[in-house]
C-alpha cells in the first residue's frame, strides 16, 4: 500500500522550536490502535521540549513528533484488537508500560520500571494521527466536552495528587496555581474539602484559580498565609497539602503550615535539590507521598467527576488551529495562560 502522509509538529533538529511538517501516517501493528486526533492540549513538558532545555536534550531524539494530551477517534485497528469500534471517541494513557514488572502486575502502572512516554520517548499526539497499544486507549463518553478531554492527561495528574488522601471536610493547601494546581483546586472542592487555599506568585493564574471555586488564592509575596488561615478559621494547620509548583520555598512554606499528622503529595518537579527541615517533618508526623503520572483508575474518576458537574472549562484560556501552534506556545511562555488547546480538524 502506498504510504499516506499527515501533518505533525516535529522536533526536527536538536535545537529550539518545532516544525510543522509531513510525516508518514503510522500503520497499527498487532494489538495497536490508530487514533485520528481531534484536539490536543499543550503541557509544560511540550514547552520544555520546544525550548530544548537540558532535560529534553537528554530524553528526546529528533526527529520526533511531540505531544501527549489529546482526544480523537478510533481510525484503524491492528490484528487482535477487540472491544473498540471505528469512530469511537477516545483519549489515551501516555505512559506505555511493560505489563510484566511488579507494579504493572499489582495495578500501579504509574510506577512501572520500564515506562515509555508518548511524545517524549516515542512519537506523540501533535499530529493528525497517533498509534498506541490498545491497552493505553481509553474510551471517552461522547457527552464530555472535547476541549476538556483533550487535557485529561493533566487533569489525571491533578486527580491522582488530590485524591491520594481523604478530602471530605479537610482544609487543603495547594502550592502552585499552574494549570494542574488550578484543576486540583476544583477537584478538592468537588470532592468535599472544607477550605481550599492556593498559592502562587503570578496574579493572572491566581485569578483563574478563583474561577474554580477555591476559598482563597494567595500571592505569598504580597499576603501573609497565616492571616489567610486566621480569616478562614484554619486553626491547627492544613490537613492536606498538594505541592504543584516544583519550588523548594513553596514546599518549605507548606511544611511549616501543616497540622501535625498532615498528608502531603508532591507532584511539582523542580531542580530536585531542596533543603528540607527533616526534624520538622518528623516532629509533625507528616506523610510525604511522591506522585508520578496517573493511575489508570484516575481516567474513570475524572470522567465521572466531570459528568457529575465538575466544570474544568475556566482553566482553558486559549484555543488555536494547529497551524497556529506558534501562538499557542507563545501563550504558554507568557505566564498569562491556563490550558492552551490546538484544534486538529481541517
Ligand atoms: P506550571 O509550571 O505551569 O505551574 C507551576 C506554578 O508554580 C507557576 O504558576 C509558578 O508561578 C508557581 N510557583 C513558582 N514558585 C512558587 C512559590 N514559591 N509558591 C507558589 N507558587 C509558585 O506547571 P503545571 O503544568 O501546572 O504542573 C505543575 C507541576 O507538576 C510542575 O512542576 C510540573 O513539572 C509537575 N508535573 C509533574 C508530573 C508528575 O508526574 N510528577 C506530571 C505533570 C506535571
Ligand atoms: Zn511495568
Amino acid at each position: 500500500m502506498a504510504e499516506k502522509w499527515m501533518d505533525a509538529l516535529v522536533k526536527a533538529k536538536p535545537e529550539k522550536g518545532l516544525v510543522l511538517q509531513k510525516m508518514p501516517v503510522p500503520e497499527p501493528g498487532p494489538g495497536e490502535v490508530l487514533i485520528k486526533i481531534h484536539k490536543t492540549a499543550i503541557c509544560g513538558t511540550d514547552v520544555h521540549i520546544y525550548d530544548w532545555n537540558a532535560w529534553s536534550q537528554e530524553h528526546v531524539k529528533p526527529p520526533q513528533i511531540i505531544g501527549h494530551e489529546y482526544v480523537g477517534e478510533v481510525a484503524a485497528m491492528g490484528a487482535g484488537v477487540s472491544g473498540l469500534y471505528l469512530g469511537q471517541r477516545v483519549s489515551g494513557e501516555g505512559h506505555i508500560t511493560c505489563g510484566r514488572c511488579r507494579n504493572c502486575h499489582n495495578g500501579n502502572i504509574q510506577w512501572c520500571k520500564d515506562t515509555n512516554s508518548v511524545g517524549v520517548d516515542r512519537d506523540g499526539a501533535f499530529a493528525e494521527h497517533l498509534c498506541i497499544p490498545q491497552s493505553n486507549v481509553i474510551p471517552m463518553d461522547p457527552s464530555l466536552d472535547e476541549d476538556v478531554v483533550a487535557m485529561f492527561d493533566a487533569v489525571g495528574n491533578a486527580t491522582h495528587t488530590a485524591l491520594m488522601w481523604n478530602l471530605v471536610g479537610e482544609d487543603v493547601l495547594i502550592t502552585g496555581a499552574g494549570p494542574i494546581g488550578i484543576i486540583a483546586g476544583g477537584i478538592c472542592k468537588y470532592a468535599g474539602a472544607r477550605r481550599v487555599v492556593i498559592t502562587d506568585l503570578n496574579d493572572y493564574r491566581l485569578e483563574l484559580a478563583k474561577k474554580m471555586g477555591v476559598d482563597a488564592a494567595v500571592n505569598t509575596r504580597q499576603e501573609d498565609l497565616h492571616e489567610v488561615m486566621k480569616r478562614l478559621h484554619i486553626v491547627e494547620g492544613f490537613d492536606v497539602g498538594l505541592e504543584m509548583s516544583g519550588n523548594g520555598a513553596a514546599l518549605n512554606q507548606m511544611i511549616s503550615v501543616m497540622r501535625n499528622g498532615g498528608k502531603i503529595s508532591l507532584l511539582g518537579l523542580g531542580d530536585g535539590n531542596v533543603n528540607l527541615d527533616v526534624n520538622l517533618v518528623i516532629g509533625k508526623g507528616l506523610t510525604l507521598q511522591g506522585i508520578y503520572g496517573r493511575k489508570m483508575d484516575n481516567w474513570h474518576q475524572m470522567s465521572y467527576m466531570v459528568q457529575g458537574g465538575l466544570d474544568l472549562t475556566p482553566v482553558i484560556t486559549h484555543r488555536f488551529h494547529y497551524t497556529e501552534f506558534e501562538k499557542g506556545f507563545e501563550a504558554m511562555h507568557s505566564g498569562k495562560s491556563g490550558k492552551v488547546i490546538l484544534d486538529w480538524s481541517k
